[in-house]
């Protein structure tokens, strides 16, 4: 079932009876070439580029829940390439150059719109760190301009230049960052890795991994045992608990995020602004609804839900940015289980286990990862070798404190990243 403008006519002229389900709803086989564990936006992705470049067909997902029910289906759904590092750049470049052309490749409208993303800063020193990140922006490729105050007033004149606590100096403008709508992104990779082969198996959660001397040999699920020659662990919150599976103690700490969204309104917000001095960031969902979230809730948890102190913190740092948006009504707010490693950088790697492969540490930003990190973990589980784009995002950083990638200079503190 391939999507067209034709198509989308002629159902519409006949009650759209001609749909079908994006995916099949398979038994799980009792073996497969490659186990994927999680069917987020990492599973779904790694899954459909180890079909699309690789050739490999005997594939399956494991998911606990539904398709999209995850962080995939949870995030704000900021898609960006502004990282300063080394490491991060070329590979978050490398992602955001699979969005420019993602659509087509899944045929399916994933609704990615690069209208452009402000980093506010608020003194002389934030100023001279948003230039040097800019420059590293550009030279890896990336697009940025440096905004100063009055050029900011033009873009974005309803922010409160006048008595907010931390000034506006001015703003560094990603003009190729942006937003995509989440949910589909899950849909249309899961489409596009079923019409593959995949096998997507839902409501299936792994509860033990098989390994014997020193190699993987397949999974335990609450559906029965499924064996595998390789298998790939990609649960983003949930990470931690499913290594202990295989006896390893990841470098990750599993903590809350909130979101909320507004009743729709008329478009008032034309870019993605983030306000870092205040953890809060905004954006306006093409249905019109003011999407916006702050900070972690500060305590590790399992639990897909936050507290009332963040809400109060997000509320106050909105209203302190941009007063008028006190008068749009918060519709609903809902919170995600972040994988937040140490540097705030991912893991996407080969374990001490062969066969065994591991993708997480994804912290606030994994949805805009989620091409970039599904065709690097593909390449690394179909080829043995890391990606050009992913040579650095190594487990074993964080035991030799080798190759740490910190962008926010934040040191080995997971819940400050
Ligand atoms: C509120 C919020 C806002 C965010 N905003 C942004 C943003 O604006 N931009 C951005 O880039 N990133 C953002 N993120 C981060 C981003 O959503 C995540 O980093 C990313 O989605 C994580 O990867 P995933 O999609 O694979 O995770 P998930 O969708 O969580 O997938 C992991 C899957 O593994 C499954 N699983 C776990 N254990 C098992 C098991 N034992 N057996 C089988 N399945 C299992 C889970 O059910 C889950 O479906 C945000 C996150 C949140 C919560």
């Amino acid at each position: 079932m391939r999507f067209s403008g034709l198509r989308v006519l002629k159902e519409g002229f006949t009650g759209n009876k001609g749909w079908r389900p994006h995916w099949r709803d398979p038994e799980p086989k009792p073996e497969y070439d490659i186990v994927i564990i999680g069917g987020g936006g990492h599973g779904l992705s790694t899954a459909y580029y180890l079909a699309r470049d690789h050739g490999l067909k005997n594939i399956a997902v494991l998911e606990r829940g539904y398709i999209g029910g995850g962080n995939i289906g949870r995030n704000t759904t900021i898609v960006r390439a502004n990282y300063f590092l080394q490491g991060n750049s070329e590979f978050y470049s490398h992602s955001l150059k699979l969005w420019e052309g993602l659509e087509e490749d899944l045929n399916y409208n994933v609704m990615h719109s690069q209208r452009g993303i402000i980093n506010l800063f608020h003194s002389d020193g934030q100023r001279d760190a948003a230039a040097r990140r800019g420059n590293m922006m550009i030279s890896q490729g990336d697009d940025a301009i440096l905004l100063g105050r009055e050029e900011l007033r033009k873009m974005v004149p309803y922010l409160n230049f006048d008595d907010l606590r931390f000034p506006l100096y001015g703003g560094l403008y990603h003009p190729r960052g942006g937003t995509a709508r989440h949910d589909a992104v899950a849909w249309g990779y899961a489409r596009g890795a079923d019409q593959r082969g995949v096998d997507l198996i839902q409501n299936c959660e792994v509860t033990g991994i098989d390994i014997e001397n020193g190699k993987v040999k397949g999974v335990q699920t609450v559906r029965g045992p499924i064996r595998a020659k390789k298998v790939a662990m990609v649960a983003a919150g949930r990470s931690s608990q499913v290594a202990a599976m295989a006896g390893m103690r990841l470098p990750i700490e599993s903590h809350i995020l909130q979101a909320f969204v507004t009743e729709g309104l008329k478009p008032v917000i034309d870019n993605v602004i983030t306000f870092g001095m205040g953890h809060f960031y905004i954006s306006q969902s093409d249905k019109g609804g003011l999407v916006f979230g702050g900070d972690l809730d500060f305590y590790a948890s399992y639990a897909a839900r936050g507290n009332l102190p963040t809400v109060e913190h997000v509320m106050e740092a909105g209203m302190a940015l941009m007063p008028m948006i006190g008068k749009a009504k918060v519709l609903r707010s809902w919170g995600g289980i972040m994988d937040m490693s140490p540097d705030g950088s991912p893991i996407i790697d080969k374990t001490h286990i062969d066969g065994l492969y591991v993708n997480c540490g994804w912290n606030y930003g994994g949805f805009k990862a989620v091409p970039g990190s599904g065709s690097v973990f593909a390449h690394l589980i179909a080829t043995g070798n890391y990606h050009p784009a992913s040579t650095r995002h190594r487990l074993d950083r964080f035991r030799t404190g080798r190759g740490i990638i910190d962008e926010e200079g934040k040191g080995s503190q997971h819940n400050l990243h």
